[in-house]
């Protein structure tokens, strides 16, 4: 289904193609802070991560990089033990 914003940029239309069929990766990982427990279990699996001095995560932003850099950043949301991490 195309919408009239669709038809009035293609190049646009194609983003939001891709985004429904689910084939933009997201490329940066982001805590929920309300959420987040605090453990630090993500600066433990991810490079681009430290903790600040309450112990809560500080994400850079080429955390994500690459097919390996997505796999690693998957693998620690799922082990998140609060579900706070998520890619955007
Ligand atoms: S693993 Fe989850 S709960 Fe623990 S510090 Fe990281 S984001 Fe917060």
């Amino acid at each position: 289904m195309s919408t009239q914003a669709d038809h009035d940029n293609p190049a646009e239309a194609t983003g939001h193609t891709s985004r429904r069929l689910g084939l933009v990766r997201a490329s940066r990982l982001a805590v929920d802070r309300v959420a987040c427990t605090g453990h630090g279990v993500c600066a433990q699996l991810l490079d681009g991560v430290t903790l600040d001095e309450w112990g809560y995560p500080v994400i850079a932003p080429e955390t994500v990089e690459g097919p390996q850099g997505h796999a690693v950043a998957e693998t620690a949301i799922r082990l998140c033990p609060a579900r706070a991490l998520y890619l955007r």
